[in-house]
């Protein structure tokens, strides 16, 4: 088994970055998560445990803070969602629980579920309690799984809570995925992300870094393994095609909150464009302004309607100082061997160039966020169903059109949130679980 881990330990000291992003919504104290867990109303047929997708019973764990069982509480939130604590600070809850409670059919306030979600987890954490179930007696099977995201993570929690050996290979030196290196600071920490995987790994998952799984390393995974799981996450950003996107300061929304959150920048340039309007567009933003950038334009071929980012990220921004440039699209980055200037075409409404209307602003930093490509082209089509590079999945079980390998998170749905990776994830650790049963019993 594998030796106990200390992610959050390695996490980077990086000061100026905390200073910078301080949490977007602070934590409760006592007083006030008990005020707020005595507000519920404990539905019987609670429409926030159906909306979230990992359904974790809310009215018991919010009933558990009020009645001062914080470690009950944890666990009722663990044995729904393992990755409870960055869900509690990832999960756009508007359009989840909190937009379901009913406490909007009165005209009042949702309850904040996952402010007490976080309350609950942190009371866990401080009381130095460990993770309150553990693994499950030895099958002697083993399961790779392929990238350290959310749907692995959740994935190989629910493997070894059954006994079967989990080893998960990601290509990053620290595991999370997107949990640690894509969501944005004053969300999620970094630091915090590998704080609850130091607690999954009690478990005794196992983990190999800095490791690319080809197809070659897959067909050696697939024969030493009694299965596999595919959690790849997308792959690059999208280029635009455009002229000048090779110069000096052109860069993408994964890399550049990568970096910053690792702490390799801790400052933006004066003028910073982000291209595109999605919530990674929407943190890239936001990053550039607390950086320090005095001026950030979102670029966008679109009108607000159309944006992919949620309404609320969009009002956030703005509280940010970012300006939105609507209905624009990037002509070409202009520079000598650095970014310069950005040319502009203002769009019609059938989105075709206006030539006479095309201006340049200012920049010294493009940042890309156009959406992402899959990351599949590895895995051969005649083996594994794909669907224009997606995976395609049997959504009850995660099971792909090889029945040895099963698949969840983005790699399936072409990029949801975190908590739907988790429940995607933990699907498939079900599922994985009960064929290699099927396979024992027909042998
Ligand atoms: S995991 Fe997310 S959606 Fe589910 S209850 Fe918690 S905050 Fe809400």
């Amino acid at each position: 088994m594998s030796e106990p881990t200390n992610f959050f330990e390695q996490a980077p000291d990086a000061p100026e970055i905390a200073a910078r992003f301080p949490d977007l919504h602070p934590p409760f104290n006592k007083t006030v998560a008990l005020t707020e867990a005595n507000r519920c109303l404990y539905c019987f047929d609670a429409p926030c445990t159906a909306a979230c997708p990992t359904h974790i019973d809310v009215p018991r764990f919010i009933k558990k803070i009020a009645s001062g069982n914080m470690d009950g509480s944890a666990k009722t939130i663990l044995d729904a969602n393992i990755l409870g604590a960055s869900c509690a600070r990832a999960c756009p809850v508007a359009v989840l629980c909190e937009g379901a409670c009913v406490m909007h059919r009165y005209n009042r306030q949702p309850i904040a579920i996952a402010r007490l979600q976080r309350f609950a987890m942190d009371s866990l954490y401080e009381s130095g309690a460990l993770l309150p179930f553990s693994s499950g007696a030895d099958t002697g099977k083993s399961v790779a799984l392929i990238g350290g995201g959310p749907a692995s993570l959740a994935c190989a929690a629910e493997l070894r809570r059954r006994g079967i050996r989990a080893e998960i290979f990601d290509a990053q030196p620290l595991p999370g995925g997107l949990n640690t290196y894509g969501i944005a600071e004053y969300k999620l920490p970094l630091a915090e992300s590998l704080r609850e995987i130091d607690m999954l790994a009690q478990l005794g998952v196992q983990f190999h870094f800095d490791v690319t799984v080809d197809a070659k390393m897959l067909g050696e995974l697939e024969a030493s393994h009694d299965a596999v799981f595919l959690g790849l996450g997308l792959g690059a950003i999208h280029k635009l095609g455009i002229v000048g996107e090779s110069l000096a300061g052109v860069t993408n929304a994964l890399d550049y909150i990568a970096d910053y959150k690792s702490g390799k920048i801790t400052s933006a340039p004066a003028h910073v464009a982000v291209i595109g309007a999605g919530n990674t567009a929407i943190d890239a933003a936001n990053a550039a302004a607390r950086l320090g950038a005095s001026e950030v334009h979102i670029v966008y071929r679109r009108g607000p309607e159309q944006m992919s980012a949620f309404a609320y990220e969009y009002e956030n921004s703005k509280l940010e100082g970012v300006r939105f440039l609507w209905h624009t699209q990037p002509v070409s980055i202009n520079g000598n061997g650095i970014v310069e200037s950005l040319r502009l075409a203002k769009l019609d409404d059938s989105l075709l160039p206006k030539p006479e209307e095309d201006f340049d602003i200012p920049v010294d930093l493009v940042i890309l966020a156009i959406g992402q490509s899959t990351h599949t082209e590895f895995l051969a089509d005649d083996n594994i169903k794909l669907d224009h590079g997606r995976i395609l999945i049997d959504r009850a079980t995660g099971q792909t059109s090889n029945p040895k390998y099963f698949s969840g998170g983005d790699c399936t749905n072409s990029g949801r949130e975190v908590v739907d990776a988790v429940a995607d994830g933990k699907r498939a650790g079900v599922g994985i679980a009960a064929w290699l049963e099927e396979q024992h019993a027909n042998a």
